[in-house]
C-alpha cells in the first residue's frame, strides 16, 4: 500500500522523507492563483525518485464554472498543469470537481466539464491522468454529492477521468463512509487515490475542515477500510506539519497492514 502525504512544494523528496512516505502530493503554484507553473529545478531527481508524485491543480480552477471568465481560464490552467505535473513524472493531477454556484443549473457544469476534456483532447490529450475530487460543500457542486457525481460521470467517464476520494470532503458532503469505495466504483469504475482526512466538521456540515485521523469526527477504521476496499494509494492532507503527518501514515501502515 502506497502511503503519502501532501507537502510543501519547496522540496517535496525532503518532506516526504521526514514523514517515512511513498508518496508525495504538492502544489506546483499558488494554489489560489491563476500562474503557470515554471520548469522545476528538482525536475530530473523527481522523475527519478522512487517518491510517487502527485499535483494538486489550484483551488481556483473550476472548469465547470457557466463564467466563462473563471471557466476559460481554468481549462488553460487545468492543461498547463497537466503538462508541467508530467514533465516530473506525476501519476495523477487532482482536482476539485468544481460548482456552478447558486442559482445556475447543475447541467451546464457537467456539460462544461466534457467541455473540458474536449479542449484538451484538441491540444494534444492529456499526458497524465486528471483525477477528479469529490468536495465537501456547496448545493451546486457537481462532485459533492453522488447521484451528482453520477451525472457527471455520464459526462466525461468516456475521457478516461479518474477519481480521487477525499473522506474527509464525503463525510462533510454528507455521504455514509460505510461501502462508499463499492457506491463510488459503481458510478466512476475506478478509485485512483484516496485523500484519507479526518473531518474536523460533522456529517453532513458541508465543511472542508481537515483534521489528523482519530482526531476529527470520523472513526479511523472507515477510513482504513476505504483505503482497503479501493487497493488505491493514499495521501493524507492533515495539519500538524512533519509530526502530525508522520502520525497519521504510520496509524494507515499499521492497520491497512503494510
Ligand atoms: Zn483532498
Amino acid at each position: 500500500m502506497r502511503i503519502g502525504a501532501h507537502v510543501d512544494s519547496a522540496e517535496p523528496l525532503v518532506e516526504a522523507a521526514a514523514r517515512g512516505a511513498d508518496a508525495v502530493q504538492f502544489f506546483l503554484t499558488d494554489p489560489q492563483g491563476y500562474k503557470s507553473p515554471v520548469p522545476r529545478d528538482d525536475a530530473e531527481q523527481l522523475r527519478a525518485s522512487e517518491v510517487d508524485i502527485y499535483i494538486h491543480a489550484p483551488y481556483i480552477v473550476n472548469v465547470a464554472s457557466p463564467n466563462n471568465r473563471i471557466r476559460i481560464p481554468s481549462r488553460k490552467l487545468l492543461m498547463a498543469h497537466a503538462k508541467a505535473a508530467a514533465e516530473i513524472g506525476g501519476k495523477g493531477l487532482i482536482v476539485h470537481g468544481g460548482h456552478v454556484g447558486s442559482g445556475a443549473d447543475l447541467a451546464d457544469g457537467f456539460t462544461n466539464w466534457r467541455k473540458a476534456f474536449e479542449y484538451a483532447a484538441k491540444d494534444g490529450g492529456l499526458p497524465l491522468p486528471v483525477l477528479i475530487e469529490n468536495t465537501a460543500g456547496g448545493d451546486n457542486a457537481c462532485a459533492r454529492r453522488f447521484d451528482d457525481l453520477a451525472r457527471l460521470w455520464d459526462a466525461v467517464g468516456e475521457f478516461g477521468a479518474g477519481f480521487c476520494l477525499d473522506t474527509c470532503h464525503a463525510f462533510a458532503g454528507g455521504e455514509d463512509l460505510t461501502g462508499i469505495v463499492d457506491r463510488v466504483k459503481s458510478i466512476t469504475g475506478r478509485i485512483d487515490l484516496i485523500h484519507a482526512n479526518d473531518s474536523k466538521g460533522g456529517f453532513d456540515s458541508g465543511q472542508d475542515r481537515h483534521d489528523n485521523l482519530g482526531n476529527g469526527k470520523i472513526d479511523p477504521e472507515l477510513v482504513v477500510a476505504a483505503i482497503r476496499a479501493a487497493g488505491a494509494p493514499a495521501i493524507v492532507e492533515t495539519p500538524g506539519g512533519a509530526d502530525g503527518q508522520t502520525a497519521d501514515i504510520a496509524l494507515l501502515r499499521e492497520r491497512t497492514g503494510g
